[in-house]
């Protein structure tokens, strides 16, 4: 079964074969489970200036560029983007919401996953809309010995976040490897959108409360439930 998805996506993109060098994870609900505190603090940063937005909104909009999501916002209520100050000012009281909630801890089953693809000496590469300063530190401690700095693709290295293809193409020229040599793990619409549109094979990996139908509408080739199903099919997918 998991190998007819495969088929279908090398005849689709009629690319010559599909055997990946390298896995690029996208961190955010696929390392990190974080989305939930980034889905309260989106929420509580908003409604707080007296603009609608929910949990699922969050989710929806998950893998956006801070800018991008407030813009968002402010088109659906004001019919304008918001202005550079409005934008720092919402994002600064996000960003302290969301530190303020804590420590988040690991995606089960995520440490396994990539110490598994490490020794099959695949590469393994960060491609996340976050741009957190600390981003490298806070994968070392949790993951330690699995990322490496010229590895990543975040926030600094792009000028159009997710869902544009921009931050897969990137992560494909900093590889230096063909899109048949990669696959991609994603848990947000937008990246599966982001990396399928870079012409990826995306694994669409449901960790939080969306419904998973919405995965596949966004074009990933393989919708699974949890990290630890992903775990458990690697060697039967690749
Ligand atoms: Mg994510």
């Amino acid at each position: 079964m998991l190998s007819t998805e495969i088929e279908k996506f090398i005849t689709q993109k009629k690319y010559p074969s599909l055997q990946p060098k390298a896995v690029f994870f996208d961190m955010d609900g696929v390392l990190f489970d974080s989305m939930k505190n980034h889905a309260a603090a989106w929420v509580e940063a908003l409604n707080k200036l007296g603009l609608p937005f929910t949990e699922i909104d969050a989710y929806m909009n998950e893998g956006r560029t801070g800018a991008s999501t407030i813009d968002g916002v402010f088109n659906k209520i004001h019919n304008r983007n918001a202005t550079e100050e409005e934008k720092q000012q919402i994002y600064k009281l996000k960003s302290s919401l969301f530190e303020a909630r804590g420590e988040v801890g690991k995606i089960p089953f995520s440490f396994e996953l990539l110490k598994k693809i490490k020794a099959e000496n695949k590469e393994i590469f960060v491609v996340t809309g976050s741009g957190q300063p600390s981003l490298i530190d806070s994968l070392d401690e949790n993951f330690p010995g699995i990322f490496k700095k010229e590895k990543m693709v975040t926030a600094f290295d792009v000028t159009n976040g997710k869902p544009h293809p921009e931050p897969y193409l990137k992560a494909l020229k900093k590889s230096g490897l063909q899109p048949w040599e990669v696959v991609v793990v994603e848990n947000a619409p937008l990246g599966v959108e982001s990396a399928t549109t870079a012409g990826i094979f995306t694994i669409g990996v449901n960790t939080g409360p969306l419904d998973p139908k919405i995965l596949s509408d966004s074009g990933a080739n393989l919708v699974l439930n949890s990290m630890e199903e992903l775990y458990e099919k690697w060697e039967k997918l690749f």
